[in-house]
């Protein structure tokens, strides 16, 4: 135990609370780590203050905090195939999922550390000559940063890489379910050269600890990638002290395939969209958009491929999914399946547990596709963050991209045509934060990522994602000052 780092210390929670970490394919207890609360929280919110304060930390030139980065961008490979483990054994996730986790992660590490020493302000031309205007960007200051279940590690680098390449301190909290490759990446930053508090993790449970980040004076931004609902808690939270607030939330994100597009890229493409990660992906392509005219032989065709992915344990390498993160989350989606077909929705295959008994113990649920699906089902508008499909026809450009658009949220979609200038189009049409043309899930570090709509508040990843983590200052220095004579004048009493 000891999982709380705080000022440096590793550490139980003051209260002694633990919590049991649960390996989502056979429900078996991993691990039983420390469980802090408010109290921790606020400890750690006091370090990070301090270290913010009153360390060399926020001051030292960008090159050196590019290079502390750097180092641990090589920790991070070093490790890579350890951490890809702690993150299939928690998630349930395949290896070869974690790995590619673990591969992207480095190169977020690397892309923030190669940022740290390029921002070299801004010189305005002020409209008085003697005026030498220049905008420069500071750390914000003490971030409390906030993460969820689906993409532990990956999440959190979105958070703190870009947080200490601007020279901020750091409070880590990741989702009480999922914290073993967050404990494990602090351990590798405690070798790097940080003053102490300028990194501090909390393990505990989101209305604790969560809320603490997003409600203490002391913070100065929190940064939350979860659920809408939760985004909206930790919004009106952070209004005690107008934080700064960066919120990546969840959407329903469609799909557009189009009678022209090759087929078997759109098929191939329309699987990993929602099938990756047992759809629990911010992302996920979980609404089928479908031109009439192929709509049912291209069902048939995703049918039959759904009914082949291969469920099984992370750790096997024939595995090509895996469980879902809990047996309530299993049952919530179970719930929108049950919903949408008291709604009309006809199931075309999944729609239950799947038979096997190697996975009886575990959170497993079949992938799922359903047809005859429109707008107003809950199952269409919500995130069900779950192997579950939903499909709709369409009959011309302007119908599907007035469906596609009939959404509250906006995080991502995706078109598949062969035809470029409506490629184009639609791209522009979409209203979301990502639109990929031909291809689905794609996101590099060099490029922003957050949503439109109720997806959320800011951007992470490319330089808006560091932009997020600095404060703009305004310096006017008048070269040739003189009294203004302002008050001079003497006016009657
Ligand atoms: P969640 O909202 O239940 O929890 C997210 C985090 O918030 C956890 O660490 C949790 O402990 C914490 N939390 C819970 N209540 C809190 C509170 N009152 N105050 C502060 N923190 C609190 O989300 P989840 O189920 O862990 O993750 C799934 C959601 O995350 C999905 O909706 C998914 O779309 C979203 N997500 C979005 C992105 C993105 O980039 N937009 C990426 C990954 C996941």
């Amino acid at each position: 135990m000891a999982e709380l780092y705080i000022d440096a210390q590793w550490r139980d929670a003051r209260s002694g609370a633990t919590r049991e970490i649960i390996d989502p394919f056979d429900a078996r207890v991993v691990r039983e780590v420390s469980e802090g609360d408010v109290v921790d929280a606020r400890d750690a919110i006091a370090a990070a203050r301090r270290a913010f304060d009153d360390s060399d930390w926020p001051h030292r030139p960008g090159a050196e905090r590019g290079r502390v980065l750097s180092r641990l961008a090589e920790l991070i490979e070093a490790d890579a195939e350890h951490l890809a483990a702690l993150e299939t054994d928690d998630t349930g996730k395949t290896l070869r999922e974690s790995r590619q986790d673990m591969a992207d992660i480095a190169g977020v590490v690397r892309y923030y550390a190669g940022m740290a020493d390029k921002d070299a302000g801004e010189v305005i031309a002020a409209p008085d000559a003697r005026m030498r205007s220049i905008v420069i960007r500071e750390p914000v200051g003490v971030c409390g940063q906030i993460s969820p279940w689906n993409y532990p590690l990956l999440q959190a680098s979105w958070k703190f890489a870009p947080a200490l390449a601007a020279g901020n301190t750091i409070v880590v909290k990741p989702s009480e379910l999922t914290p073993l490759t967050t404990v494990r990446i602090v351990e590798l930053m405690s070798e790097l050269d940080l003053p102490a508090g300028v990194v501090n993790l909390v393990l505990g449970a989101g209305p604790t600890v969560g809320a603490e980040l997003a409600t203490n004076h002391d913070v100065d931004l929190v940064s939350f990638t979860g659920g809408i609902a939760t985004g909206r808690e930790v919004m009106k939270a952070a209004s005690g002290n107008v934080k700064k607030l960066a919120l990546e939330l969840g959407g329903k994100n469609p799909n557009l395939v189009f009678a022209d597009a090759d087929r078997e890229l759109a098929l191939d493409h329309a699987l990993l969209a929602v099938f990756l990660h047992a759809g629990q992906v911010c992302s996920a392509g979980a609404r089928l958009l479908v031109e009439a005219s192929i709509h049912d032989e291209f069902v048939d065709e995703l049918v039959a491929r759904a009914g082949r992915i291969r469920l099984g344990d992370g750790r096997d390498e024939r595995s090509q999914s895996g469980p879902l993160i809990s047996a309530a989350h299993r049952e919530k989606v179970a719930g929108y399946v049950a919903g949408a077909l008291d709604e009309g929705a006809q199931l075309r295959c999944g729609g239950k547990r799947p038979d096997d008994p190697a996975l009886a113990e575990g959170f497993f649920y079949e992938p799922t596709i359903l047809t005859g699906c429109h707008a107003g089902m809950q199952v269409v508008r919500d995130e069900v963050f779950g192997p579950v499909l939903t499909v709709e026809a369409f009959d011309d450009e302007a119908h599907a991209l007035s469906l596609a658009n009939d959404t509250p949220t906006g995080l991502a979609a995706g078109v598949f045509t062969s035809d470029l200038g409506r490629a184009e189009r639609c791209a522009r049409a979409l209203r979301f934060g990502t639109v990929w043309i031909n291809d689905f899930h794609p996101y590099f570090p060099q490029a922003p990522w957050g949503g439109f709509k109720s997806s959320g508040i800011g951007r992470e990843l490319g330089p808006a994602g560091y932009d997020e983590y600095t404060e703009l200052k305004h310096i006017a220095h008048n070269t040739a000052p003189s009294p203004t004579g302002w008050f001079d004048e003497e006016v009657a009493p």
